[in-house]
């Protein structure tokens, strides 16, 4: 292991200064880094269904699910097990070996719904495949219950350096975030963190929260670079899109910060040319999002996605090939139970200074 793989605490200025490497440079090191802990050619495809769509209480100034704004967003109750468990069949029959279920909330409360989706990671986790869950903030015992459900991952994101963060959300603070990432780490259920460039942070703000991302002890097991998919109707709307090579660079960044992460190039593939997409698995991204929907954004149909696999010579990650499938535990066995948690999170006060920019403008 050499020193920049080895190394556990990394400047601003020492990421600054990686990310601002020549390209070829950068490439080099992020591709030889990849290489020592990943099969180069190989890549998970993983699959987002929504299963609670819509009419969520947070600011979050990029989403169109959030209830404040006036977009193409439709909000939907959440769906039925048998729903879910019909398109988790599709999506591995697809060649996905992942599934991540996401729900529009702020956090998670004990009751009849969370029930109905510990009921679905336990029958997606009978179909031999990763399930993963992003519900917004969650409670200790509400991961120990995920957890003995058989969830692979819970997936809870940064988004962006802890001084950018007020800029883009008001409703919650960084430090909810970071406190719902240690509950789950008590778990046996594996960490996805990661964040979204393209909002109008500074390249200081995209490498202050990798170093956040890569000092968590263990590093997260799954990193999701995004790129803003700008919405209409959102406070972001107006964006313009991050270049490919933003994207480049942020994905080598974050091979090399996070040497043994599965980095996954999230939403804004859309945008990518296939040469630029191939470019971000050299510099190693290892998985990608499958299905003409990311949520509720745009992204590549799976067939131009297996067309560009076998371009690249690219085959799929099976399941649990990272670590082995958790068990899951009868309700009847299990030690972890309803507490009727109602949990309150934090509220800052600040208001996102950007959509009332955009208010004033409009009016
Ligand atoms: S990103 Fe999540 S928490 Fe934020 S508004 Fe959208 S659905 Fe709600």
């Amino acid at each position: 292991m050499d020193n920049m793989e080895s190394k556990q605490k990394w400047t601003q200025e020492e990421v600054v200064a990686l990310y601002n490497k020549p390209l070829m440079e950068l490439l080099y090191e992020a591709a030889t880094t990849h290489r020592k802990y990943h099969d180069p050619n190989k890549v998970q495809v993983s699959t987002l269904i929504s299963i609670k769509t819509g009419g969520c209480p947070e600011d979050c100034a990029y989403c169109p699910q959030a209830a404040r704004y006036h977009t193409h967003v439709k909000a939907e109750s959440l769906m039925s097990v048998e729903q879910v468990k019909q398109q988790a069949l599709a999506a591995k029959a697809r060649g996905s070996s992942r599934i991540c279920m996401g729900a529009a909330w702020r956090n998670v409360k004990d009751g009849h719904e969370f029930d109905r989706v510990l009921d679905m990671v336990r029958t997606l986790n009978k179909l031999d495949i990763e399930v993963c869950c992003t519900l917004g903030m969650l409670t200790e015992n509400q991961a120990q219950r995920l957890s003995e459900a058989g969830l692979y991952a819970y997936n809870h994101n940064l988004d962006s350096s802890a001084d950018y963060y007020p800029e883009i959300i008001s409703t919650r603070s960084y430090d909810d975030r970071l406190q719902t990432i240690e509950n789950v780490r008590k778990t046996n259920i594996t960490v996805c963190s990661g964040g979204i460039i393209g909002m109008g942070e500074t390249i200081a703000d995209r490498a202050k929260m990798l170093i956040t991302l890569a000092s968590l002890i263990p590093q997260p097991e799954s990193v999701p670079i995004n790129a803003l998919v700008p919405v209409m109707g959102t406070p972001m709307e107006a964006m313009d899109t991050a270049s490919i090579w933003e994207m480049v660079r942020m994905v080598a960044t974050a091979r090399i910060l996070l040497p043994k992460t599965q980095v996954r190039l999230s939403a804004g593939r859309n945008y990518m040319s296939k040469e630029g997409q191939a470019l971000c698995f050299f510099a190693g991204a290892n998985s990608i999002f499958s299905g003409d929907k990311l949520l509720t954004t745009p992204n590549p149909d799976s067939n131009e996605d297996l067309d560009l696999f076998k371009t690249l010579g690219l085959v799929t990650q099976q399941p649990f090939e990272k670590k082995s499938q958790p068990q899951t535990v009868t309700k009847e066995m299990a030690i972890y139970h309803d507490l009727g948690e109602r949990p309150k999170w934090s509220r800052p006060e600040h208001t996102v200074v950007r959509n009332s920019a955009k208010q004033q403008k409009k009016e």
